[in-house]
């Protein structure tokens, strides 16, 4: 039996799932949208397909301008960052800003997917690595408890349906409650709050794998390097054969052109 010809009252529970998952409005503007839209209106869409197709830096991430070469960009030229590739859905502006925020702050848990989707999209439009394991950047878990989720990975997660590859979550362990990123100011400042805070736990699914850490935002990369080191200082046959990264959005005010104001 077809979908439609289902009795109406089955329907009913079935549509109202649906809704709450894609909502007849935008996330980003609240404006109404069609079932179709899932979420996002067009012009939504198109900006957040502009953000994915701008030319970043493949180690940190900065949005490009037709000068630079993609191996490496003016920014991140004195950094060491720990990952061997990092590819992002866009800068931090909006609309992703908001959408991040959406997720974060008031766990709207149906943007997990979507922005998990930006991400997939990212990495196929610009060819990124093959995927073996995704691990979310874990957050200490007095935090986690406190916040009732951790959004890496929620969004790691989603990636793990999207690509078929497993995530796993507790190879990584935040050691200590480092002050928040956003208090410390300085990268210097930031790689000193980050020194050590995490372990990584011994994972057969990590061993001579293609692993990809999994964050929502990176600011100065700190803790993205902070997290490699851990998975770098695994036993030698536990370690993962290469590190890359997949995040939403990297803090950066280059404008990306075709802009519209959300
Ligand atoms: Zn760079």
């Amino acid at each position: 039996m077809k979908l439609s010809e289902w009795p109406r009252r089955m329907m009913l529970p079935l549509r109202a799932l649906e809704d709450s998952l894609f909502p007849p409005t935008c996330w980003v503007t609240g404006r109404p949208v069609r079932r179709e839209d899932r979420g996002l209106s067009p012009q939504v869409r198109r900006r957040l397909e502009q953000f994915i197709a701008a030319p970043f830096c493949r180690r940190c991430g900065a949005t490009l301008g037709p000068w630079a070469s993609p191996a490496g960009c003016q920014r991140c030229a004195q950094r060491r960052l720990g990952v061997g590739e990092m590819i992002r859905a866009g800068p931090l502006q909006e609309p992703l800003g908001r959408l991040i925020r959406r997720l974060k702050f008031q766990r709207l848990w149906a943007v997990g997917p979507l922005l998990a989707e930006q991400v997939y999209t990212a990495m196929r439009y610009h060819g990124a690595a093959p995927v073996d394991v995704w691990v979310p950047v874990p957050l200490h878990w007095r935090r986690r408890w406190r916040r009732g989720f951790n959004q890496a990975e929620e969004i790691a997660a989603a990636l793990g349906r999207l690509s078929q590859r497993p995530m796993a979550a507790g190879a990584l362990v935040r050691r200590r409650g480092t002050a928040p990123q956003t208090a410390t100011v300085s990268r210097t400042a930031r790689l000193a709050n980050l020194q050590g805070a995490f372990i990584a736990r011994i994972d057969p699914r990590l061993a001579g794998r293609q692993v990809w850490l999994v964050d929502d935002v990176c600011t100065t990369g700190a803790t993205l390097h902070a997290a490699a080191a851990a998975l770098k200082a695994l036993p030698g046959p536990y370690r993962p054969a290469s590190i890359n990264a997949a995040v939403v959005a990297v803090t950066d005010s280059t404008p990306i052109p075709g802009g519209e104001t959300f």
